[in-house]
C-alpha cells in the first residue's frame, strides 16, 4: 500500500497540478466517445495500452470479459448496467470488447469446474461463458492446450459481442449506424494489440 500512498501524493503535485484547468473543466461532466471492455487482470490497461487520458474511455471490467447476455441474469447485473448507462446516457459511439492472452479466467472455463469448490460466484460467473468453451473445444478439441487456449480468448470476445446484440437498446442503435462493436485483442508480452475484422474473419494486427 505504500507505493499506492505515495502514488497519490506524486500524481497530485505533478500531472494534477500541470492539468488542473483540463481537470476542472472535467469535473463538471463526462463526455466519452468509448465503452472500453475488458478483464480485470491487472496487466491489461485500457488507457495506457489506447494512449487515452481521463474522461476519454468510459470502462467496464469484469472478470473474463464477459457480457451476459440480456436475459441471463434475473438479479443485479452490474455489466448489463454499465453498458446501458454507457449507449442510453452517455451515447457512446463505439463498444471495444478486449480479449488477452494468458487470461487466467479462460483457464479456469477450460479446466474442471471442481476446481472452483469454494467460488460459487466465479463458478457461475464463468458459466456464461460456457458456449464460448463448447465451441472452441468442438473445433479444436484435438490440439494443444495452449492452442485451445489461445482459441478461447479470441472466441472469447466475439460471442461477447453477439451478446451485446442481445440488449435491444444496443441493437437498436447499431441497426441505426450510431453505435459500431469492435473486437481487439492484447497479447501481453509483445504488446502487440489486434482487432477483428468481418471480412477475414480474423483478428488483424493494429498498425
Ligand atoms: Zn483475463
Amino acid at each position: 500500500m505504500e507505493r499506492l500512498y505515495k502514488g497519490v501524493l506524486k500524481f497530485q503535485e505533478s500531472y494534477f497540478k500541470k492539468e488542473e484547468d483540463f481537470f476542472r473543466r472535467l469535473s463538471k461532466r463526462q463526455d466519452p466517445d468509448v465503452l472500453f471492455m475488458t478483464c480485470s487482470d491487472s496487466r491489461v490497461d485500457p488507457q495506457l495500452v489506447t494512449q487515452s487520458g481521463p474522461g476519454d474511455l468510459f470502462i467496464l471490467r469484469n472478470i473474463g470479459n464477459i457480457i451476459p447476455p440480456f436475459d441471463a441474469l434475473k438479479d443485479k447485473n452490474s455489466t448489463a448496467a454499465a453498458i446501458e448507462y454507457a449507449v442510453k446516457v452517455l451515447k457512446v459511439s463505439d463498444i471495444i470488447v478486449c480479449g488477452h492472452s494468458n487470461c487466467g479466467a479462460k483457464k479456469a472455463l477450460l479446466g474442471d469446474e471442481k476446481e472452483l469448490e469454494g467460488m460459487p460466484h466465479l463458478r457461475d460467473w464463468l458459466r456464461i461463458a460456457h458456449p464460448v468453451k463448447e465451441h472452441v473445444v468442438g473445433v479444436f478439441g484435438n490440439e494443444a492446450t495452449e492452442v485451445i487456449q489461445h482459441y478461447t480468448e479470441k472466441e472469447n470476445v466475439l460471442e461477447q459481442l453477439e451478446n451485446i446484440e442481445t440488449y435491444p437498446f444496443a441493437d437498436e442503435a447499431i441497426k441505426a449506424g450510431d453505435l459500431f462493436l469492435h473486437g481487439w485483442y492484447f497479447d501481453i508480452g509483445t504488446g502487440c494489440m489486434s482487432a477483428y475484422v468481418p471480412s477475414s474473419n480474423r483478428f488483424e494486427l493494429i498498425k
